[in-house]
């Protein structure tokens, strides 16, 4: 009976914070306040690209619906046989919606399912990965998949990855 209790709690628990966040919209102001605190210099603008571990293929920055992305050119860094990085994005936090499309769709984190470089709000801790040996790093997701998040790149990352 007890348990029965703590779940019908808990249940309309749940359902009383929605139906706040529907007609109250609670919830939705941490991005706004975010946001406007990046926007007012109040908190620093965290990192966000770990440039070290990004392969400069644009794939971000094309996604990005709100076109928040630039490209900055960098000294050409040679990362294999085939592939010159010669860029790396920069996120206007005034245009940034907080989508995390460009996070998702980065292949570092959507092809070789490793910690993405890029994020809107903080990459967090700085991972040491050698990109150079990540793309020679067997891929294993759908024929599919990977066409679709190639199509989005401007670099052939198929024939950097040998056509696998
Ligand atoms: S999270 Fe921001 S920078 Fe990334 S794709 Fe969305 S709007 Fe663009
Ligand atoms: S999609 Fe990822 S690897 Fe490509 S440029 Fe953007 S952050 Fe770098």
């Amino acid at each position: 009976m007890e348990e029965l209790r703590s779940f019908a709690k808990i249940f309309l628990t749940g359902i009383y914070e929605n139906l706040e966040r529907i007609i109250f919209g609670s919830g939705r102001y941490t991005d706004i306040e975010l946001r406007n605190a990046i926007l007012s210099g109040t908190i620093k603008l965290p990192k966000t690209v770990i440039e070290e571990l990004c392969i400069g293929c644009e794939g971000c920055a094309n996604v990005c619906p709100t076109k928040a992305i630039e490209m900055i050119p960098i000294e050409p860094i040679k990362i294999t046989e085939n592939y010159v990085k010669d860029k790396i994005p920069k996120i206007n936090a005034e245009k940034c919606v907080y989508c995390l499309y460009c996070h998702d769709f980065c292949p570092v984190f959507s092809v070789f399912n490793e910690v993405s470089p890029i994020h809107p709000r903080d990459v967090g801790e700085y991972v040491e990965i050698d990109v150079s040996k990540l793309l020679q790093k067997k891929i294993e997701i759908s024929e599919e998949q990977i066409n679709k998040i190639c199509s989005l790149l401007s670099i052939n990352l198929k024939k950097i990855l040998g056509d696998k």
